[in-house]
């Protein structure tokens, strides 16, 4: 059977028909690297329909924000990038707050008050570290960091785990949730996710008896 056009995952692992569409103050631009593996629990696009609000780009490099977005005048400094966390000098006290926004040099900084968007980087963790570096105009974005509240609802099925150890929609619903999104926003895109990991799993299974 064709894969799903909306989500483009297999039939069995469509959960297009739960999605519930929610309006964010911040847009949130995924970007995703051409090479993102996880055609099974990737969870990137199941975000970005979820999202009205939001942009997914799938490739290596762009210019500068502008250019990602097909918007002129775009200032980095009022998106914030979700960092990837190596490279952070110091002491970051990441552990009451669920977010810290973090200067060039990973000093904690207090959050920046007039945010347009969210940068999150969609891969493994050595993609998003390429995508990183291969775009530089990243580096004038302000750099945000998570101390997810949550823990992410899989375990055994990612093969390469983020630093944060959060999938791509759940580090989007943490980092939405912490800069004053409505809960339920945050909420509908881990359900949506662990509704995504039960058809995995059921997959899986499904196979194991096949086999
Ligand atoms: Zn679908």
């Amino acid at each position: 059977m064709d894969n799903c056009e909306q989500c483009q995952k297999l039939p069995e692992l469509c959960v297009c028909d739960q999605i519930q569409t929610h309006k964010t103050k911040l847009h949130v631009l995924i970007l995703q690297h051409p090479q993102e593996p996880d055609h099974e629990i990737g969870s990137a696009r199941i975000a970005n329909l979820a999202l009205s609000n939001s942009t997914l780009k799938v490739g290596l490099s762009w210019r500068n924000l502008s250019a990602v977005l097909g918007k002129e005048n775009i200032d980095p400094k009022r998106w914030a990038v979700l960092y990837l966390g190596s490279g952070v000098k110091g002491e970051v006290k990441t552990s009451q707050a669920a977010l810290q926004f973090v200067s060039n040099k990973g000093a904690p900084i207090e959050k920046p008050s007039a945010l347009e968007g969210v940068i999150i980087l969609d891969g493994t963790w050595s993609q998003a570290k390429a995508l990183w570096w291969r775009n530089a105009w990243l580096l004038k974005c302000q750099r945000v960091i998570l101390n997810p509240k949550h823990k992410s609802l899989y375990k055994e099925l990612r093969r390469e785990p983020r630093k944060e150890c959060l999938s791509t929609i759940e580090s989007i619903a943490e980092v939405l949730e912490a800069l004053g999104e409505k809960k339920e926003t945050g909420q509908h895109l881990r359900d949506l996710f662990g509704k995504l990991l039960d058809k995995s799993r059921a997959k899986r299974k499904q196979k194991q008896i096949r086999e």
